[in-house]
């Protein structure tokens, strides 16, 4: 039995090649969310915009798993890895055997650690429990502080304004999204936001949050402004979670810049063990992304994982055409 851990985009992509390249044993997939496998990208736009909840859009229809033999475990985490005996143990106390194991466990957010970030009403944006949080905070909201003008921070800062919010982005750096975009496009970005009533607040970062019975009331900048916020956004980027991986024993060893080509990197030094690199792995740019401030960007960007799931393939034991490669 092969198992994979972490039904994110990387894993059910990863079930998907292996069936389309003829692999017919049997495949577990196994998530420590509830959800059925779900898109992330929605939850930081529409979902946000939209004032009725939206229902979450499927990684794969319900009869994908059926019609591949996929055995879904939902709701439960893998706590430890056995190598020797190939085992998984999971947070319900059981044991999977396994012949192959992929580690596709993604992302956690990054989390602010500044005086107040305990209170109710600071939020980050990860999961669909995040979002129907965040959702929920939204319809009853004034006043909305993001922190991070990142890819997520400026599309919910974007999504809360349409609602007719009044929303204030704090970044640290001097534009937004400035690890992955040109000057020009940061500048068309920052023009986009700030027409549609976005207020901007380059070169603050966040100093502390203030709070009323418990719930947060307002932001304090780093040049020592305080902005009303009754729901804050953190969107400060992610770490990869490879807390499995870096048991005793299992080197992990991501590919680690936009030139890496991603497959050979990205596998545990364990041979049993292949990890799709999430955080997202580049390919090699286009040219034109020599404008690119960081050779050594990792983008988790949601083509990634799924490329870096295809080129996993041809590791696990039995998949067809990649045999013979
Ligand atoms: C709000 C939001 C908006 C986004 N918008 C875009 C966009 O517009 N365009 C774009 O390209 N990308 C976007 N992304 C990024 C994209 O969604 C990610 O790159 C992609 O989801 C990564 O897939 P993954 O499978 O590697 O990781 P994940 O999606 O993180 O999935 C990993 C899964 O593994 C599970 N897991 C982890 N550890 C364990 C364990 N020990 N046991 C069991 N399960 C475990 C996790 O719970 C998780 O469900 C967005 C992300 C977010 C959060």
């Amino acid at each position: 039995m092969d198992n994979i851990v972490g039904n994110g985009q990387a894993g059910i992509q990863l079930v998907d090649s292996l069936r389309t390249e003829g692999y017919t044993g049997r495949i577990t997939v196994i998530g420590e969310e509830a959800h059925f496998p779900y898109q992330r990208p929605p939850l930081s736009k529409d979902y946000m915009s939209d004032a009725k909840t939206p229902l979450p859009l499927p990684l794969r229809a319900e009869r994908f798993f059926a019609g591949n033999d996929v055995d879904s475990r939902l709701g439960v985490r893998v706590t430890a890895v056995d190598r020797a005996r190939r085992t998984a143990t999971l947070d319900d106390g059981s044991r999977l055997v396994y012949s192959k194991l992929v580690l596709a466990t993604g992302a956690a957010n990054r989390e602010l650690s500044v005086p107040g970030s305990g209170l109710a009403g600071i939020h980050g944006l990860r999961t669909l429990s995040d979002a129907e949080a965040v959702h929920a905070r939204l319809a009853v909201a004034r006043s909305v502080v993001v922190i991070g003008a990142g890819f997520i921070g400026l599309e919910f800062a974007a999504a809360a304004r349409q609602r007719g919010l009044d929303v204030t982005v704090l970044e640290f750096a001097d534009r937004p999204m400035g690890r992955a975009l040109s000057p020009a496009m940061s500048g068309y970005f920052a023009g986009a936001h700030e027409r549609m009533g976005v207020q901007l607040r380059f070169g603050e970062g966040i100093a502390s949050f203030e709070g009323r019975d418990g719930h947060v009331c307002s932001a304090v900048s780093t040049a020592g402004h305080s902005y009303p916020a009754d729901l804050v956004l953190v969107g400060i980027g992610v770490i990869p979670r490879t807390e499995r991986p870096r048991q005793p024993g299992c080197r992990w060893t991501t590919g680690s810049s936009w030139m890496a080509p991603c497959a050979p990197r990205t596998r545990t030094s364990s041979p049993l063990g292949t990890a799709p690199a999430t955080p997202a792995a580049m390919p090699p740019p286009a040219p034109g992304w020599s404008q690119c401030r960081t050779p050594r960007i990792r983008p988790a960007i949601w083509p990634g994982p799924s490329w870096e799931a295809a080129r996993a393939t041809p590791s696990c034991p039995g998949s067809g055409p990649s045999r013979a490669r």
